[in-house]
């Protein structure tokens, strides 16, 4: 299979992730429950992995706390920084992880920014938006769905101006673009461990520059006589066992990033991003490429989208179709009502890769949508 869903999870994860998580089923038990040598070595696996994430995403270690994905990661962020009725300023590219849990607390959403791969549009609008009276802002680093890199530095800046309290979704953007919660200054930055950083599926992470509201309570092998959670951190945002083995497989992953050097990944991505774009223009297809593009790239074949994938994957190629958990990226593109196919590019990403796709895209039929 030739595999162009990167942007859903990171698939063949290396080798050396997959012998970790093996290891840690071997050799752990419960970390910070217990003094004897199974449940210390799992407690040295997790911190070993806080530690490194903390170095490679500009934190404190105590201030990682692992999650079970980029989702659980946002939903505390969000929680803790927004009450009903507040003023949420978001990116007209956000996710539903973002959204949702933004509307099941109703709280005021204001838009800002909707043309794709133009940053001084988007950070006029992001200024503007930042009036008196806005009480957090939330964005995504890149879109899920178009691969568009946001300007989240000097957005970051003019919330920081402004005392607006942000959070940033880097679901797609960990792993192949600088993240540093200490350069952005943001209260929270939440990330999967799945997609870019190359660890297993139910692993994520929260960064955290303040201490969240729990979203679950529980055990944490601290301070047990007390009913409430600990107040610091990472005790406070890690009720109940954590993902062990894939905790040890995310470390790997980071090693793995350390030593390939993520700039590079970029680059690979890069670089098949804009043949696949510039091929799919060719065939006469409505493509969405621009500058401050990363790994993936969405068109709109001449049928419909979700059957095109499936006669993709009949042809042993992976990409997704539809709305991609988006529809807000999807309105401020146009393309609600048509949805895309989506090619996400990984770390094997290569021009066999682009080829094998362009073709099987031109042989596609052209029916009706
Ligand atoms: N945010 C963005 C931009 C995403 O692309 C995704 C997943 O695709 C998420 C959040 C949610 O990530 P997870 O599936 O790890 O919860």
């Amino acid at each position: 299979m030739i595999y162009l869903d990167s942007g859903a999870t990171s698939f063949r994860k290396p080798a050396s992730v997959r012998r970790a998580v093996s290891d840690a089923m071997t050799r752990c038990a419960n970390p910070g429950r217990g003094g004897y040598g199974a449940a210390m070595e799992a407690a040295k696996v997790v911190f070993r992995c806080r530690e490194r994430a903390g170095n490679f995403l500009g934190c404190e270690p105590e201030q990682v706390v692992f999650t079970s994905n980029c989702t659980h990661g946002l939903n505390v962020a969000i929680r803790t920084l927004v009450k009903p009725g507040m003023r949420v300023v978001v990116s007209g590219f956000e996710h539903n992880a973002v959204t949702r849990p933004l509307h099941g607390l109703g709280a005021e959403i204001v838009t800002a920014g909707r043309k794709l791969f133009d940053w001084e549009d988007t950070l006029q609008k992001w200024e503007d938006a930042l009036k008196k009276g806005t009480d957090a802002a939330v964005f995504t680093h890149v879109s899920n769905v178009f691969g568009y890199i946001l300007p989240v530095e000097e957005m970051a800046a003019l919330c920081r101006q402004r005392g607006v309290p942000f959070i940033i979704d880097a679901a797609q953007s960990a792993g192949t673009l600088p993240v540093s919660l200490k350069t952005l200054g943001a209260d929270f930055i939440a990330m999967p461990g799945h997609k870019g950083l190359l660890g297993p599926q139910g692993t994520g992470l929260l960064l955290c520059g303040r201490v969240p509201e729990p979203l679950l309570m529980g055990g944490t092998g601290s301070e047990s006589i007390r009913q409430q959670m600990p107040d610091y951190l990472p005790d406070r945002g890690e009720a109940g066992t954590v993902n062990v083995p894939g905790i040890a497989g995310l470390e790997a992953g980071l090693r793995y990033l350390e030593a390939v050097g993520i700039e590079n990944i970029h680059r690979r991505e890069q670089r098949q991003t804009k043949h696949c774009a510039e091929g799919l223009q060719k065939l006469g297809l409505k493509v969405f490429a621009g500058p401050h593009q990363g790994g993936t790239v969405s068109f709109v074949p001449k049928m419909e989208c979700e059957e095109a994938a499936a006669l993709l994957a009949r042809r042993g190629i992976a990409v997704r179709a539809g709305l991609h958990c988006a529809p807000l990226a999807h309105e401020s593109a146009g393309t609600l009502e048509t949805g895309t196919v989506r090619v996400s590019f990984g770390i094997d990403a290569c021009r066999e890769q682009t080829s094998a796709l362009l073709r099987a895209v031109s042989k596609l039929p052209e029916r009706e949508s």
